[in-house]
């Protein structure tokens, strides 16, 4: 296998997750977390998994998991090094009490990825871009009843 066969692949798919959680999340979660409204520009990463770039196919459970990816903001995400404890608050407050447990038990989880399966994981990730377009309103819905309860 090319490595630059798995470059490409890797990027795809990423692109896909990234435009998923971009649109799923319209605002940053962590800015969120701290009372203001922020634009999401990015997919931040609870776990980092900062392989993406490489040429390989070795990685972990956690690398496409929709919960260790959320909408973020440049500056929390690049300058503040993601936020990780507004991120951890985010991520309890939407997913329940044990969340960062179980995504660290993921990230320690070894998974050897396959070009089949990127193929797979993007073709989902497109499917839920495209279904959530249609109901683009949910998740602002959600974002902005989390900033009335924090307010
Ligand atoms: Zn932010």
């Amino acid at each position: 296998m090319k490595t630059s066969q798995i470059r490409t692949a890797k990027r795809k798919t990423w692109q896909a997750v990234s435009r998923f959680i971009r649109t799923r999340d319209p605002l940053c979660v962590t800015c969120l977390m701290a009372g203001k409204q922020t634009p999401s520009t990015e997919a931040g990463h609870y776990k980092h998994t900062s392989d993406k770039g490489n040429a390989q196919l070795g990685g972990n459970e956690v690398w496409y998991d929709a919960r260790n990816l959320n909408g973020q903001c440049g500056t929390c995400n690049r300058w503040n090094s993601g936020e990780l404890d507004l991120y951890g608050l985010y991520l309890e407050k939407t997913y329940g009490f044990g969340i960062c447990q179980e995504l660290n038990k993921l990230y320690n989880t070894p998974k050897k990825w396959t070009l089949e399966m990127l193929a797979d994981v993007r073709a989902a990730y497109e499917r839920r871009t495209a279904i959530l377009q249609r109901n683009r309103s949910t998740n602002e819905i959600e974002h902005e009843i989390l900033l009335d309860i924090l307010q």
